[in-house]
């Protein structure tokens, strides 16, 4: 599931092989960009900004989100000319051409074209990112914290607060942190919370394979996330899943171990 590694990963890839090359045309399949073309417009950089990622030229800003399911990729014109795309056509959403690379999303959630000067209206709201270089741990922290009485999983899902951290990391994060997930965040201790969060997701962002357990052997990569119903790692209870969410549309799964992971100051609520 793409999250902010990924999506760093994919800037990071898509940044190499476009930047500084001018767009020799574009094609967005969604109704309200279908006549969008930006053809003849450099591209300056490409950014993620926590799951968003950001295709800039001089005068305009592509804006992009994988959600679930969606990825970039890129292929040669004559790769693309013979048809051997990894994914099925008609899941593209859009494609970015210049005489070297391809660019094509695939599935993408969100894709937006903005006038560059907009593009807060797409990601303005989200809070400071892990993996931004200048990255503010106070702000992330009081953010964090800043509603006491929301469950600690569902804080580090909230992308205005820290951006970045997906269903994964939340449900990770609360395990290292021997922390029921409902906890709620003003009673959890959020400061080591986020720097293991922020030591994870920097390192998993140079890994192929994302690992919260230290190996990358298929399987094994997690402590609780995706294993419901199955041994804990650490003792052997059975992981737990339930679903949480600020909202029933918010809700997430979440995978807990009842017994490394005991219900806040040992009460069962
Ligand atoms: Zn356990």
């Amino acid at each position: 599931m793409p999250e902010g590694d990924t999506v760093w990963r994919s800037a990071h890839h898509l940044h190499e092989a476009l930047a500084g090359r001018v767009l020799t045309s574009t094609e967005f399949r969604v109704p309200k960009f279908a006549t969008v073309e930006l053809a003849g417009e450099t591209v300056q950089e490409v950014v993620s900004r926590g799951k968003h990622l950001l295709v800039r030229t001089e005068s305009h800003s592509v804006h992009s989100h994988l959600r679930m399911e969606g990825s970039w990729h890129l292929y040669r014109p004559e790769t693309m000319r013979r048809g051997r795309i990894r994914r099925p056509a008609h899941t593209i959403r859009a494609i970015l051409r210049t005489d070297e690379w391809i660019a094509v999303g695939f599935d993408l959630g969100i894709v937006e074209v903005l006038p560059l000067a907009a593009e807060d209206t797409a990601v303005g709201h989200l809070g400071p990112d892990p993996l931004d270089p200048d990255f503010d741990r106070d702000l992330a922290l009081a953010n964090l914290g800043n509603e006491p009485d929301v469950p600690v999983f569902v804080a580090l899902l909230d992308q205005r607060k820290v951006a970045g951290f997906g269903n994964e990391y939340a449900n990770e994060l609360c395990y290292l942190a021997r922390l029921d997930p409902r906890t709620p965040a003003g009673d959890a201790p959020l400061g080591p919370i986020l720097d293991r969060g922020v030591k994870l997701i920097r390192a998993n962002r140079d890994r192929v394979e994302r690992t919260f357990t230290g190996t990358t052997r298929p399987g094994q990569m997690t402590w609780v996330f995706g294993r419901e119903h199955r041994p804990c790692r650490r003792c052997g209870t059975t992981i737990r899943e339930i679903s949480l969410g600020r909202t029933p549309t918010q809700e997430r799964r979440v995978y807990w171990c009842p017994t490394c992971q005991p219900a806040f100051g040992g009460r069962d609520r």
